[in-house]
C-alpha cells in the first residue's frame, strides 16, 4: 500500500485543497478503505460554502461521508471484516448505550458518530461505524449504487414515518436527489404522487421516474392539487429546506394528513403556522432526520436487489481532481450527485 494519497481537505468557506496526506493506519477497531466511489450530497456543498458542520470538527478537515469500497487494512479487535471485502459504511454510528439508543431513537443520539474523509484515495472508517453500520457488498453491485445508502435510508425513514400505503396521495416539495428518492419510494409503495420543483427540467425527469403530477411551486399549487384530486393530498414531504416551503407544507396537506419536515433549515429559523388548521383539522407535523442502522440495511437490500433506478440520481462520474466542477454543478441544478473516482486522472 503507497504511504502518501490525494485526498480532499477543507480549510474554510469555499476553500477546499486537493492534497497529498498520508494514508491513514488502522487505530483499534476501525477499517482502511481503498475508495473505489464517493458520492457527493447536497450536505457536502452546504458545508463547502459554510466551510464548518458541528460534526466536522476542527479544520483543515477530510470531507465527504458517501464511500463504497475495498478493505485493505483492519485494526485491532475488528470481528467480522478482512482485506479484501467490498464493502459501504453509513455516514454515522450511534452509541448505543444512551437513553435515546435505548429507547431505539438512535438518529437523536447526542454521541453519534461521524465519518468525514470519503473524497480520498483511502478512508478510515472510526470504530462505531466498523460495529453497527459497515455492511460487506455483493459482487455485482457497483461501488457508486452502494454508496447511496445513506441517503436513501433517510429517504426510507421519511416514507415510513409518512406511513405511506397504497392508494395514498402524496406530494413531495423539491426536487434535489432526497425528493426523487422519496418520490420513487412512494410509488414503489403504490402511491400517487406529485412532486414540486422551480426547475423545468427537474419536473421533466420527475416524470421520467414515473411521478404523475409535477408542479411550480411559484404557482397555485394548492389548486392544482384540489383539481388533480378533489382535495389536497394525505401526505406532503418538504425536501426543500427553506421557511417557506416548510409554511406552505402544512397548507397544502388535507385535514387529518401529515407533513414530513425533511429538509433542514439554518440554525434558528423559526416557522409559523395556522394553529387553526393544525388544531381543528389535526395535522400531524413530524420532523424527520438522518437515519438508522435498520435503514441503512433495508437501504442495502433494495439497492443489491437492483430495485433502485440509481441512473437516475447520479449524474456522471469525475475524477477526484474535478470535485469542485461537480459542486459548481450541483449548485447549478446541472446534476444531483456525481460519482467521484479518487485514482481517475
Ligand atoms: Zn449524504
Ligand atoms: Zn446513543
Amino acid at each position: 500500500m503507497a504511504e502518501r494519497m490525494l485526498a480532499a481537505r477543507l480549510y474554510g468557506p469555499g476553500d477546499l485543497r486537493l492534497e497529498e496526506v498520508p494514508v491513514p493506519e488502522p487505530g483499534p477497531g476501525e477499517v482502511i478503505l481503498r475508495v473505489e466511489c464517493a458520492l457527493t450530497c447536497g450536505t457536502d456543498v452546504k458545508i463547502f460554502r459554510r466551510g464548518r458542520h458541528p460534526a466536522l470538527g476542527s479544520l483543515p478537515s477530510l470531507f465527504g461521508h458517501e464511500v463504497a469500497g475495498e478493505i485493505v487494512a483492519v485494526g485491532e479487535g475488528v470481528m467480522g471484516f478482512r482485506p479484501g471485502m467490498r464493502v459501504v459504511a453509513a455516514n454515522s454510528a450511534p452509541c448505543g448505550s444512551c437513553r435515546f439508543c435505548q429507547r431505539g431513537e438512535f438518529s437523536l443520539c447526542p454521541n453519534l458518530t461521524f465519518f468525514f474523509g470519503a473524497f480520498a484515495q483511502y478512508a478510515r472508517i472510526p470504530a462505531p461505524i466498523v460495529r453497527v453500520n459497515l455492511y460487506p457488498i455483493p459482487d455485482h453491485l457497483p461501488a457508486a449504487a452502494a454508496a447511496l445508502v445513506e441517503p436513501l435510508a433517510c429517504a426510507l425513514r421519511g416514507v415510513e414515518a409518512a406511513e405511506i400505503e397504497p392508494g395514498s396521495t402524496v406530494l413531495v416539495m423539491g426536487g434535489g436527489a432526497l425528493g426523487f428518492m422519496l418520490a420513487h419510494l412512494a410509488k414503489s409503495r403504490g402511491a400517487w404522487v406529485a412532486l414540486s420543483d422551480p426547475h423545468p427540467e427537474r419536473r421533466e425527469a420527475a416524470r421520467a421516474i414515473g411521478v404523475d403530477l409535477t408542479l411550480d411551486p411559484r404557482e397555485d399549487v394548492r389548486a392544482a392539487l384540489q383539481q388533480a384530486l378533489g382535495e389536497l393530498p394525505d401526505v406532503v414531504i418538504e425536501a426543500v429546506g427553506r421557511v417557506e416551503a416548510w409554511e406552505a407544507a402544512a397548507d397544502t396537506v388535507r385535514p387529518g394528513g401529515r407533513v414530513i419536515l425533511f429538509g433542514g433549515c439554518p440554525v434558528g429559523t423559526r416557522a409559523s403556522f395556522d394553529t387553526a388548521r393544525l388544531h381543528y383539522q389535526e395535522l400531524t407535523l413530524r420532523g424527520v432526520f438522518h437515519h438508522h442502522p435498520r435503514f441503512v440495511r433495508a437501504a442495502l437490500s433494495l439497492l443489491s436487489a437492483g430495485r433502485v433506478p440509481v441512473e437516475r440520481f447520479i449524474s456522471g462520474e469525475l475524477p477526484l481532481t474535478r470535485l469542485l466542477e461537480a459542486f459548481e454543478r450541483m449548485e447549478r441544478r446541472q446534476g444531483f450527485k456525481f460519482a467521484i473516482n479518487p485514482w481517475a486522472g
